[in-house]
């Protein structure tokens, strides 16, 4: 693993460790290229706050210590400064207004919500055999994506149907097709896969393989110690090779968040 992309830290109130801990792993694990992508702030209407994301006024202290651990780092390992962010429809105009002054390297794609999340719609891991939630999210990520604002969408599969296998495919395989057009790389989420989480789906990979998109690993660290775990890589490739991906990179091309 030359780089990871996918890095929180405590502000979203379900991580640990400090970023100096983080990159002395990283270090520690030979990448070349670390990313910070914690989740990204919301300002919401009606005064809805969610507990999963670093508040609006910590954004300005989050790039902050980064750039200093950037500048301090230089030379031993190459540190980005990203968020991980939704694509919420009502509020997408806002995050960007609110980002645009940061200047960031990156915005990964993670829909943990349909709608606008405030609207307390169950969240996408519930498993459903509703086939117009499915559609619901294949539709809002696609959306995301076209958007032309992220690098990346990060554990894709997140949406857990548990109907029949033929709708699963027809759905997520218009994800696929759509990203590929786009030139957007998909995940395999690492810390899915170290948890038995609903993601990262083998059905989901082998239409990946099918249609070929570019897959890139994240480790989603929420802890230090999930970031480039050698022997949790080794067991990813081995599930994506069953799916029938042979090839991985851990590099992607990251597209600048300006609109
Ligand atoms: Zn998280
Ligand atoms: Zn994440």
């Amino acid at each position: 693993m030359q780089a990871n992309y996918h890095t929180h830290t405590v502000r979203c109130h379900h991580a640990e460790g400090t970023e100096r801990e983080y990159i002395e792993q990283a270090i520690a694990r030979k990448l070349e290229t670390l990313g910070f992508s914690d989740h990204s702030p919301q300002v919401f209407d009606g005064g809805y706050v969610s507990g999963k994301r670093m508040l609006p006024e910590q954004l300005e202290e989050y790039v902050a210590t980064l750039q200093s651990l950037r500048e301090e780092y230089a030379g031993r390992i190459e540190i980005l400064i990203g968020l991980e962010a939704e694509y919420y429809p009502k509020y997408f105009g806002r995050l960007m207004d609110l980002i645009r002054p940061y200047h960031l390297d990156y915005l990964l794609l993670g829909q943990h919500y349909l709608g606008n999340e405030e609207e307390g719609l169950p969240p996408c891991p519930r498993p459903t055999e509703d086939e117009g939630r499915l559609e619901r999210y294949v539709r809002q990520v696609t959306e995301g994506m076209e958007t032309g604002a992220f690098s990346c969408v990060v554990h894709p599969d997140i949406l857990n149907y548990t109907g029949d296998r033929k709708i699963n495919r027809k759905w997520y395989e218009k994800l696929c097709v759509r990203a590929k057009e786009l030139g957007i790389p998909l995940e395999m989420n690492m810390l899915g896969f170290a948890t038995n989480r609903n993601y990262p789906n083998s059905d989901f990979f082998r239409i990946v393989c099918d249609v070929g998109n570019k897959v890139v690993l994240g480790c989603d660290a929420h802890a230090p110690s999930r970031v480039a775990d050698p022997s949790e890589i080794e067991r990813c490739m081995a599930f994506l090779k069953a799916c029938g991906i042979q090839e991985t990179s851990n590099r992607m091309k990251l597209v600048p968040p300006t609109r």
